[in-house]
């Protein structure tokens, strides 16, 4: 027995009661299985390191929140970025967290209303052993972005504004 979250599309256990973020919408078992896959990451310091830079990512992105609401929209370009600075830049996940705070607090354009339908969410990653757990992050991240195909060209210019504030101050 599962429900479909109306964000991010996946399949997750039905709860009744407690909280979503406060920005990132989501159902709540759709929230609840978040909490699960980052507990999975904070009990192991190795695939912490080698997924939650992008697992946060994927997450937000999959869950835009009010397209009218300035911190659902702050988050959403701010964390696209931080994606294009991985998968498209080849930056390490600490050279995008970094770069990242040189971008909040900007100005964001209005973001594409609606992704395409997404290819993999997070139950994915929860469906399948903690082994697999670091290699599938990344594929989920990819086909975050994937998603959202309207917004590359943004992502990769507020990647371009992350980075070059970054060899501006280094
Ligand atoms: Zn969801």
């Amino acid at each position: 027995m599962s429900e479909t979250c109306f964000a991010c599309g996946g399949q997750f256990a039905p709860i009744s009661g407690g909280s979503t973020h406060a920005y990132m919408l989501s159902s709540l078992g759709c929230w609840a299985a978040y909490g699960e896959l980052l507990a999975r990451e904070y009990a192991d310091p190795a695939l912490f390191a080698a997924a939650h830079r992008l697992t946060v990512d994927a997450f937000a992105i999959q869950h835009p929140g009010d397209p009218k609401e300035r911190r659902a929209v702050q988050s959403y370009w701010i964390h696209g970025a931080s994606l294009w600075l991985v998968l498209r830049e080849g930056q390490s996940h600490r050279q995008a967290t970094q770069a990242l705070k040189t971008l909040a607090g900007g100005d964001y354009p209005d973001r594409p209303l609606e992704p395409s339908p997404f290819a993999m969410t997070h139950a994915d990653l929860l469906a399948a052993p903690v082994e697999q757990h670091a290699q599938l992050a990344r594929d989920w991240a990819y086909e975050s972005l994937e998603g959202w195909r309207g917004a590359h060209d943004e992502f990769a210019r507020l990647a371009g504004v992350a980075l070059g504030e970054k060899h501006r101050t280094s």
